[in-house]
């Protein structure tokens, strides 16, 4: 068996060896076994689906995140020479759609989106063919206690089952031992195998500046950017921020420079997010919202102009440089006062008492389980935005397992809040 995976390496991508994880994390699944994989950025999560693709019968079903990530994916698939390999997303048109559908069992990868997924003509399609392998990549979206949940992440449990509980691959370089538990259980895997892989990056350099201002801290960035070499990511917790240090850095004379951020429309975000790929853009300054499963290797450098909420981000932000396993570097500057940014940017996302009020009427008579599947159209309903939800969510959460009642709950949560703008 050995001796075949390597073969199937060499032929169909054309690599001599198997990185870190990969042969484990294959192994594990073509041993039958519904396996979490967590690897660290960039050690290559596509090829633990991929490879068993070509010794498994039936399609590799793909769940993704990001429209991005998904075409980033497919395209190289497609550039290895296979053309068996599709993306379903709402970038689709009506039509196409109808085709696709139509003849789906004739791809050996399907990438689909989590609401595409949640249609009962997908999901009819998919039931009457054979999935070889259910992936869930950046599963760590499933975990509330994760910083890039999504609530279509949540669904996944559910559609797993109706499609008749398919060998499933869920892969995520967050490595907490909490959201690997949350993984599998909201996969609903009974029983699982798990590959954890060490997060240390030897060959990623880390610093951290100490700098009296932000006037500074501008001039330290400007200072740092034309030092370095080769593409890099700047990431800032504002928006406007990372706007306008791109502006900055042009000024100096800096080239190829973009922002990116999550206020951005889509198509303008994938446009400049495939630049930065081929080199037609050197450096982003960027929201959290840039990179996750970027594949490109030789970023040398990551800066963050601000701390990021969670030292998770961290890792994983940092995790984007040296791919390719070349040296590179990833800077912190901090000012003095810095976290109280990140204090701020927590509570001003907090939901005002209207708000609550509304979600209370909304909630009253209902259960925990109605509440998460209905969840969009409450939300919408009581005003919040996706922050918001994400804080209520998690604090329900929490009662929910301690067995709290939800008209309780909720009341408990409206007195955090208000506890919470008392002592602002
Ligand atoms: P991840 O999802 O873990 O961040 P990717 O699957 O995007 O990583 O792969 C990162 C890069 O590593 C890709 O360019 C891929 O072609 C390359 N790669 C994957 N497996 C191998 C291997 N066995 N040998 C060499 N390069 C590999
Ligand atoms: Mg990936």
């Amino acid at each position: 068996m050995k001796q075949d995976l390597k073969g199937i390496l060499q032929t169909h991508f054309q690599f001599h060896s198997f990185k870190e994880g990969q042969e484990e994390v294959i192994s594990s699944v073509l041993n039958g076994r519904h396996t979490v994989a967590v690897l660290p950025t960039g050690t290559g999560k596509s090829l633990c689906y991929q490879l068993p693709a070509y010794i498994m019968t039936g399609t590799v079903v793909i769940i993704s995140p990001l429209l991005s990530l998904m075409q980033d994916q497919v395209e190289q698939i497609r550039m290895r020479g296979e053309k068996r390999v599709v993306a379903l997303n709402s970038f689709l048109e009506r039509d196409e759609k109808l085709r696709i559908l139509n003849q789906l069992d004739h791809f050996r990868f399907i990438f689909i989106s989590p609401e595409m997924l949640q249609m009962e003509s997908v999901q009819k399609r998919l039931n009457r063919m054979k999935i070889a392998l259910f992936v869930v990549d950046e599963a760590h979206c499933i975990s509330q206690w994760g910083y890039d949940f999504r609530p279509d992440y949540m669904k996944l449990g559910i559609i797993r089952e109706r499609l008749g509980n398919p060998l499933t691959l869920a892969l995520t370089a967050t490595a907490t031992r909490a959201v690997v538990e949350d993984i599998a259980q909201a996969l609903k895997l009974k029983e699982w195998s798990e590959y954890i892989s060490s997060v240390d990056r030897p060959n990623i350099a880390l610093m951290a500046e100490e700098l009296q201002d932000s006037e500074e801290k501008d001039r330290r960035l400007v200072e740092l950017v034309s030092l370095l070499q080769g593409p890099g990511i700047i990431y800032f917790s504002s928006k406007k921020k990372a706007e306008e240090s791109a502006l900055l850095l042009r000024s100096q004379g800096v080239k190829g420079v973009m922002a990116y951020h999550g206020g951005m429309d889509q198509e303008n975000r994938i446009l400049i997010q495939q630049q930065f790929i081929h080199g037609q853009i050197d450096i982003i300054c960027a929201t959290s919202a840039f990179g996750m499963g970027i594949n490109k290797e030789n970023v040398r450098y990551v800066i963050h102009y601000h701390m990021p909420l969670q030292l998770e981000s961290y890792l994983q932000e940092i995790g984007r440089a040296g791919r390719d396993g070349e040296k590179s570097v990833a800077i912190l500057l901090y000012a003095a006062g810095d976290e109280a940014l990140l204090h701020f940017l927590i509570e001003s996302e907090l939901p005002s008492d209207l708000q609550i009020d509304r979600m209370v009427q909304c909630l009253k008579e209902k259960t925990y389980t109605a509440l998460w599947k209905e969840e969009e159209s409450l939300v919408a309903l009581a005003g919040l935005s996706e922050n918001q939800w994400r804080i209520m969510s998690d604090f329900l959460r929490n009662l929910e397992r301690a067995n709290v009642k939800i008209e309780e709950a909720l009341l408990n949560f409206k007195q955090f809040i208000k506890d919470r703008n008392d002592y602002k």
